[in-house]
Order: structure tokens, then sequence, then C-alpha cells
């Protein structure tokens, strides 16, 4: 099962990632996490995504298209993979079913207004987890390993609001692209917890 995950920025894609990649053992592929490796490794990819990311525009889709088709052309995506993060725009959508067979594509259906917030108190450790300050009781290590919780560069009031924009403008109709290809599964969260948000997911991949 090849999976596509869809959603606004801080809708909750990462905390759902991990549990589903655990769950039906897929690979989980977050170009967001290959550009911010990239950055910390100071490679010429980080260069040039960092100026993109820290304006919170997309990354060029032939570098974001090249980086996500090489790294499906390794043998280890055999038993499946969950795409997060890509495609995030029609063009990228068109370039992936060039090279890729995907399923179904899951969306992360939450209220806009809800995002700002959250994404700007959002703390991440290095494990992949994350928390909102609101829960954190003044903590500043992870629950889960005791790794220190950092803010992401991108997490701040201005740049979110200029991803919320592209989420808007680029990504948002990708919702219909895979629903005339009739592979979506749209999660409405509303004021669900990610346990209950992670139930109904699997609900829908458990009848696929
Ligand atoms: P979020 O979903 O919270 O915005 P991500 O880690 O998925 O976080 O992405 C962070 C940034 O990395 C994006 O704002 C964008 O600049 C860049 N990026 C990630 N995936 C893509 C992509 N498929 N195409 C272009 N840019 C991307
Ligand atoms: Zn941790």
């Amino acid at each position: 099962m090849n999976i596509i995950l869809l959603g606004a920025p801080g809708a909750g894609k990462g905390t759902q990632a991990s549990k589903i990649a655990e769950k039906y053992n897929l690979l989980h592929i977050s170009t967001g996490d290959i550009f911010r490796a990239n950055i910390k490794g100071g490679t010429p990819i980080g260069k040039v995504a960092k100026s993109y990311i820290d304006a919170g525009k997309l990354v060029p889709d032939e570098v974001t298209c090249d980086i996500v088709k090489d790294r499906l052309s390794k043998d280890d995506i055999q038993n499946g993979y969950m795409l997060d993060g890509f495609p995030r725009n029609v063009f990228q959508a068109t370039e992936l079913d060039k090279f890729a067979k995907i399923d179904l594509c899951v969306n992360i259906d939450v209220d806009l207004n809800l995002l700002q917030d959250r994404i700007c108190g959002r703390r991440v450790c290095a494990c992949g987890e994350s928390y909102h300050v609101s829960t954190l009781n003044g903590a500043t290590t992870c629950a889960k390993c005791g790794g220190e919780l950092y803010q992401r560069a991108d997490d701040n009031a201005e740049t979110v609001k200029a991803r919320l924009d592209t989420y808007q403008n680029q990504t948002a109709p990708l919702i219909e692209y895979y629903s005339k290809q009739g592979k979506l599964i749209n999660i409405v969260c509303g004021t669900k917890t990610p346990n209950e948000v992670f139930e109904l997911i699997a609900a829908e991949l458990d009848k696929y």
C-alpha cells in the first residue's frame, strides 16, 4: 500500500504519520524532514531549500520532485510507503503519477483558523515527537526520549501566515485532484484528539 498524507501545516500530519507508519509498517518519507536534514548538513540542496522554507514558500518543483523520485527508486520501498508533505501542488502530483503508483490519499481536514496558534505554540524533539506549549507545563524536554525540545525555525507568526497562504493556493486543490481519481479519504477532525483521528484513519485503511 502506497499512500499520501495530505493536510495543512499544523494539521497533525507528522503525529498521524508516525502512528500510521508503525501500525501498517510503511516507510515514512517526509520531504520537510529531508530538507531540514539537508539544511543541518549544509548540503547544496539545503542551501537552496532554506531561503524558500524561511519565506514560507515551496521549494522549487525540480528540486523536490528529483528528491522524491530518487528516494522512491530505492529497494526498501517494496513493502509500501507513506508520503508526508509531497505532493504539495498539482504539478508535483502529476509528476508523481509518472513514477509512482499511489493507492490512497488521506486528507486530514482541520479548521484553518486553529492552525496559527497550533504551529506557533509547537515545540518539537529530534526524535519526531511534537508538543504544544499549552500542555507542556513548562517542561523543556521530550516525554518520550528525554531530548531537548526546540521550536522549528519556520514556526514563527510571519512565516506561518505565508505557509497557510501557500497551502490554500497551491496544496488544497490536491483534495479535488485525488477525489477525481477516486483515491481520497477525507478525515474531518473537528475537536477530536490525535488518537481519535488515528482511529478514523485506521478504520479506513483497514478496509483497503
Ligand atoms: P508543514 O507541513 O508544517 O509546513 P513540512 O515539514 O512538511 O511542514 O514542510 C516545511 C517546509 O518545507 C514547507 O513550508 C516548504 O517550504 C518545504 N517543503 C516541504 N515539502 C515540500 C514540497 N513537496 N514541495 C515544496 N516544498 C516543500
Ligand atoms: Zn523525543
